[in-house]
């Protein structure tokens, strides 16, 4: 429920509601009673509280005595104004009991023909004020058993129907906080609201989560999971049908590139050193400075068997694969020598550009 005694406006300041008033100054230990009222006009459910009070004044000044005739009202939201000081006493219950009591009146028409019922803010906010003035006043006697409708003070409808038995009932504070059922809010956007719940905040995350993870299927089954994605896609090239999904999300692996081959770098002899090397690098072979006659009749000799042989295995290649042609293409003889010409010199290429290939017997024409 609102405090709605903190939020109380005191209008004691404005001359129209609370003129100075001679010889109606009164000793607030007189106060003997509290008197509650309706002020018997339609309560809209928006309207300006203030000049309610100023126009009521107006008729009370012109028909009772100077000023609003209350010295609380209570609007539809439970505003509470304070409107005639305590030590005023006024013309509100018609008798002679006007000097010892204070006057709480709540805006609205309580009685045939509107039928108005008091709103639960009014409710809320005369409870809270009638405890303040039955349990924190000592300067004055009353208390809950003198709370009493004005229609106990004289002959009048007033507080009307809908308020008038409830006040009456009014025997301790349980009672003025006892609020009907009937009663509801007019504006229950001004209430407060309940907490809202706040989840509680989840722990940072401090490290990468499992999601975070590229998982590599094979068949519907994981069969490995990488924080970076080329691990991934090594595991799909070792895996042929393998997929790659991150974060659930399924990747298209790249083909698998071409490995990069290492060019042929020479190495440098060093000064000095032997050469040990069996393997020529050029057409020339490296001079032997000083051959031994053995040696060199070995080489001439090795030279010249080479060379049959190799004549020899040409030409049975080249019969072979002139066949071959003939058969396969139906070309003629000359048209076959032609390609095996062109065959031959290719792979004499070859051979000049690869001297490491070990065609035995054979060396660059
Ligand atoms: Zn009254």
């Amino acid at each position: 429920m609102k405090d709605y005694l903190k939020e109380i406006v005191d209008l004691t300041s404005d001359a129209q509601i609370n003129p100075g008033w001679a010889g109606h100054s009164r000793n607030v230990n007189t106060i003997k009673s509290i008197s509650i009222h309706h002020d018997a006009s339609v309560r809209p459910h928006d309207y300006d509280s203030i000049a309610r009070y100023r126009q009521e004044a107006n008729y009370h000044t012109q028909t009772l005595g100077p000023g609003l005739q209350y010295h609380y009202k209570i609007d539809n939201v439970g505003q509470i104004f304070k409107t005639r000081p305590h030590e005023t006493w006024l013309y509100v219950v018609g008798s002679n009991e006007n000097t010892s009591t204070i006057a709480i009146c709540l805006d609205g028409y309580f009685h045939p023909p509107h039928n108005q019922i008091p709103t639960r803010e009014q409710y809320e906010a005369l409870g809270q004020l009638l405890i303040k003035l039955c349990e924190q006043s000592p300067e004055f006697s009353a208390t809950y058993p003198d709370v009493r409708p004005h229609r106990d003070f004289s002959s009048t409808a007033c507080p009307g129907d809908r308020l008038a038995p409830w006040v009456f009932a009014i025997q301790s504070k349980a009672d003025v906080l006892n609020i009907p059922a009937e009663a509801v809010y007019d504006w229950p956007e001004y209430q407060p609201q309940p907490a809202p719940i706040i989840p509680k905040p989840v722990d940072a995350v401090t490290s990468p989560t499992y999601d975070d993870l590229y998982r590599v299927y094979l068949n519907g089954k994981q069969i490995a999971a990488y924080k970076n994605v080329q691990g991934a896609y090594t595991k799909v090239y070792d895996n042929p049908g393998a997929i790659v999904t991150f974060k659930g999300q399924t990747i298209t692996v790249p083909p698998k590139p071409e490995p990069i081959e290492e060019p042929d770098i020479p190495q440098p002899i060093p000064s000095g050193a032997p050469v040990s090397s069996p393997e020529p690098v050029t057409d020339v072979p490296a001079p032997n400075p000083t051959p031994t006659p053995s040696e060199a009749a070995g080489e001439a000799a090795g030279e010249g068997s080479k060379e049959v042989v190799r004549t020899a295995l040409i030409g049975g290649v080249s019969y072979l694969i002139s066949l071959g042609l003939n058969y396969l293409t139906g070309l003629p003889e000359n048209e076959t020598t032609v390609i095996l010409t062109l065959v031959l010199k290719g792979i004499d290429k070859y051979i000049h550009e690869n001297p490491n290939i070990k065609l035995k017997g054979i060396s660059p024409l």
